[in-house]
């Protein structure tokens, strides 16, 4: 075998994956066919959820450097904003970040990890058996043939690895299309950010760069455009006028493309020894910018299981858990995606006046803090485990506790998570759990005993948490269990695997 996982596809979230698997000391080698990283960001944003996993590793402050934070987002585009900063947690906004720089930090992230990324290596086909998956790849030396026990398809919407094995991508075709242009404009409108709606369309405008602006618009006069037919300045002028009544001197392109609204689900992230993630297990309109962001939660997931399976520590539950807990949660990114594409494609008086209402809507603070939370991730839980004690924790995201360590030193818990091992967080102060010599050995698991700094109710009865390296909360043990070492091994045994306790 050539290597543990070949990645297909060194977009965001294939390098995401291959660093989270390089982290784990897994063999890996990504399988990129561009040269280089595009210079056109589709990306512009990255949502609190996505700050938080990356702060799980380390990266946030690297990634924050490179954006511009801001405290709300939209939804549909409409005029009242969804207020992140009401969010619980020190990722509280959204970060303005062209997805080529997310780009960047991740590939240099993987490398430094010691993955080895193929660029010009363009995947033709994809072969699995019982014992492994073969590629063939064409590159600037002809065709090679390369194995590995894992394939995974980080290869975007138009996955070759999806299409050759056979993985139905079930939903709807493209109904219209819309623009977008990274442009000039010599007269540039007076407020920082423009979304505007009218009969005759929509049209967001927001700068990148003190010389460039981004629009995107969907133009009723040109929705039927083939996605294939290049966009030109004229026609975004035409569309700045007839909507927003000025084209503020619109005058260089940098770049102009036209996408649609296709949306479609794998109908399974996982075929025997090849999983999908990201754009190549799901598309969408990309309404609210979420797509890039699902993917690197996706990467996550996948990654420390994957790795799990390969070091002989899981079964094959675990690896069946990515599909189990990812595809509900796509369906859900699908559903909303597809709401806020009607509420931004139908330019009739009713719509008007729908969207009209739903911003009111979004004046209640309870009802903006719900869709706040489906746009930045923070409503994922997952199904807790059933064999799991009782407690509202299980399945939850960690959140950034403040804790004092044994030796008096103060921790963040992300900080603990840096090294994608899974985390026994015992707050009890039992002298009997002694040092976690019981688990001591086992190289994936990290025994930390703290207090926490600051109130936080939910944590109050809890004795032990095991915390998966992605930063769900996977078995609780609360004070009131009498048997608490019972309870804690048995969850050892079950999340981690192949620890044998005396
Ligand atoms: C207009 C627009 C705006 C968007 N804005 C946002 C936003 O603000 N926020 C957000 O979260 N998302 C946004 N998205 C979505 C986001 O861009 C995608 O979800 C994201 O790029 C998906 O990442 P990926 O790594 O899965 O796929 P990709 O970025 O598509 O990367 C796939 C990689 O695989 C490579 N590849 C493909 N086939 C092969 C092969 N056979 N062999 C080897 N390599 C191959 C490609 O060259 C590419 O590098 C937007 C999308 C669009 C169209």
């Amino acid at each position: 075998m050539d290597y543990d996982v070949i990645v297909v596809g060194g977009g965001p979230v294939g390098m995401m994956l291959a660093s989270e698997l390089a982290l784990a000391d897994v063999k890996v080698c990504v399988l990129e066919r561009l040269k280089e990283t595009t210079p056109y960001s589709r990306a512009l944003t990255l949502h609190p959820r996505t700050l938080e996993i990356l702060d799980l590793r380390g990266l946030k402050q690297k990634i924050l450097s490179k954006g511009k934070p801001i405290p709300t987002g939209h939804f549909a585009g409409l005029d009242s904003r969804l207020n992140f900063s009401a969010l619980d947690s020190s990722s509280n906004y959204t970060l303005f970040i062209p997805q080529h720089d997310t780009e960047k930090v991740l590939e240099e992230w993987a490398k430094n990890l010691g993955v080895e990324i193929r660029r010009e290596e363009e995947v033709l086909s994809v072969r699995q058996d019982q014992k492994g998956v073969e590629i063939v790849a064409a590159g600037p030396k002809g065709e090679s043939k390369l194995s590995a026990a894992y394939v995974v398809g980080t290869d975007g919407a138009r996955s070759t690895v999806r299409k050759q094995v056979g993985i139905p991508f079930v939903g709807t075709s493209q109904t219209f299309t819309a623009m977008l242009g990274d442009v000039v404009l010599l007269n540039p409108p007076e407020s920082n950010v423009v979304s505007r709606f009218s009969e005759h369309g929509l049209v967001m405008i927001v700068p990148v760069t003190s010389q460039m602006h981004r629009i995107v618009m969907i133009d009723r006069e040109r929705m039927a455009v083939p996605k294939e037919e290049p966009v030109t300045l004229e026609e975004l002028r035409s569309g700045l006028i007839r909507i927003l009544g000025s084209d503020f001197g619109i005058s260089e392109a940098y770049w102009l493309s036209r996408f649609g609204n296709a949306t479609r689900q794998a109908e399974r992230y996982r075929e025997g020894r090849i999983f999908l993630a990201g754009d190549a297990a799901h598309i969408h309109f990309p309404a609210g910018g979420q797509g890039l962001n699902v993917g690197l939660q996706e990467a996550m997931n996948l990654g420390w299981k994957l790795a799990a399976k390969l070091k002989g520590r899981a079964s094959d539950w675990l690896l069946d858990s990515y599909h189990a807990e990812r595809f509900p949660i796509n369906t859900a990114l699908l559903r909303n995606t597809e709401i806020q594409t009607l509420l931004m494609s139908e330019f009739s008086p009713r719509m008007v006046a729908l969207r009209g209402m739903l911003s009111e809507l979004l004046h209640i603070p309870k009802a903006n803090q719900l869709i706040a939370a489906q746009i930045s991730a923070f409503d994922v839980r997952y199904a807790p485990d059933m064999d799991s004690p009782q407690h509202a924790l299980n399945g939850s995201r960690l959140k950034e506790l403040k804790l004092r360590l044994e030796n008096g030193i103060m921790r963040n818990a992300y900080e603990l998570l840096y090294s994608g091992s899974f985390l026994l967080l015992h707050l009890a102060s039992d002298e009997s759990l002694n040092d976690g010599a019981e688990w001591s050995n086992y190289p994936h698991l990290q025994f930390v005993r703290a207090s926490l700094v600051e109130e936080a109710p939910e944590w109050d009865e809890v004795h032990t948490a095991l915390i998966r390296p992605d930063g769900y909360i996977a078995w609780v043990v609360s004070r009131s269990v009498p048997e608490y070492l019972d309870a804690i091994k048995q969850g050892i045994r079950r999340w981690c695997g192949g620890y044998d306790f005396s």
